[in-house]
């Protein structure tokens, strides 16, 4: 007789990773952009669907938005590999190259998923530690060797971007592949871009979902050797990015320039809430991504947090993270959603 049997007892963390969806105002969790896409954008989509094959199962390879993403990067279109979203992107990646008998390294605090997939595809996972400045230690790094090590920069929560000879350090010392995750890497004074070669284990990962203000739509990319988006195309699902998908993002990139505004307006935004943490009791940290981390010295930042939500300002609460105690984490908003946020706080911490 069909039994419910119990799920894999090594599937980790089960609380898992996501942000509480509270109903509130002003939603400064989740690192999305705070601008809706270009109404041009809206309007090019719209007329699109009129011409979109909804009964035929989409084209396999996404040849047209790979091809508009590797000439937006200068690279080929072979090595680029589509995805719902930048986490598809690594599970495909950790199916193909993780598993049973391979180690991925990360070192915390980092994003949380990337050692949630690791253990989701039954990937070892090494777990390594940051300077008391969260930058990466390469010590940390030369003794975790991996078959796959996850440098994430701008870092997720902590917000410092890696300078290009830590990475290039890393690269050294990793004897597998190495992930940058460069989710909020338009933010980022540098690009590990340049650094992907055939010959080399290098792949980054981007995202549509924060500058390209296209966070329903789920789409996400990396940018790595030719070899290796060929066995991604193996393992990942037959027609796994539907119609609408591939052309919103391949309408999506004419949008270049309203994007680089929107990162303009939000690293001014940053500045801003920057200089105004800077002057209320809590300790910040320097931010090269759209979010800022940050810790009130003389109130428990649970309680913090809860007294924002109930002024309607959410922020994410990263105190149960790894070496994060205490620590609340705020999205760069619009300038109106900042101002609702730094008035809350200023009176919650009065
Ligand atoms: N990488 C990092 C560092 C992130 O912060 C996020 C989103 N929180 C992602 C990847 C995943 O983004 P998405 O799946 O929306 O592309």
């Amino acid at each position: 007789m069909a039994s419910l049997i119990p799920a894999r007892d090594d599937l980790g963390v089960r609380s898992g990773y996501h942000s509480p969806q509270v109903d509130v105002a002003v939603r400064l969790n989740t690192n999305e952009s705070p601008f809706p896409p270009p109404a041009g954008w809206v309007n090019e989509l719209r007329d699109a669907i009129a011409s979109l094959a909804f009964e035929r199962y989409p084209e396999r390879g996404a040849s047209e938005l790979r091809a508009a993403l590797a000439e937006l990067h200068g690279v080929r279109a072979d090595q680029v590999f589509c995805a719902n979203g930048s986490n598809e992107v690594l599970q495909t990646l950790l199916l193909a190259y993780g598993g049973p008998g391979r180690r991925a390294a990360v070192f915390e605090p980092t994003y949380a998923l990337h050692s949630l997939i690791a253990r989701h595809t039954a990937t070892e996972v090494a777990v390594g530690p940051r300077r008391p400045d969260f930058t990466l230690d390469l010590d940390a790094v030369a003794a975790a060797p991996a078959d796959i090590t996850f440098v994430c920069s701008p870092n997720n929560p902590t917000g410092r971007a890696e300078p290009r000879e830590v990475v290039e350090k890393v690269l050294e010392l990793a004897p597998g592949l190495v992930v940058v995750d460069e989710a909020y890497g338009q933010f980022s004074p540098w690009s590990a871009l340049t650094l992907v070669d055939d010959d080399d284990g290098v792949l980054v990962v981007r995202t549509f979902s924060k500058t390209w203000a296209m966070a329903g739509v789920r789409l996400g990319y990396l940018v790595g050797p030719a070899a290796l988006v060929a066995e991604l195309d193996r393992v990942v699902l037959p027609y796994h990015l539907s119609v609408l998908t591939q052309a919103a993002g391949r309408l999506a990139l004419k949008y270049r320039p309203e994007m680089e505004a929107r990162v303009a307006t939000i690293v001014e935004e940053r500045g801003r809430l920057a200089a105004a943490l800077a002057d209320l009791p809590v300790e910040s940290w320097p931010s090269d991504a759209n979010f800022i981390l940050f810790r009130p010295v003389k109130r428990n930042g649970a309680e913090v947090w809860q007294a924002l939500v109930d002024r309607s300002v959410l922020v994410r609460d990263c105190g149960s993270w790894p070496g994060l105690d205490g620590c609340l984490r705020v999205t760069v908003g619009t300038p109106d959603e900042n101002g609702a946020f730094l008035a809350a706080l200023k009176e919650v911490l009065a």
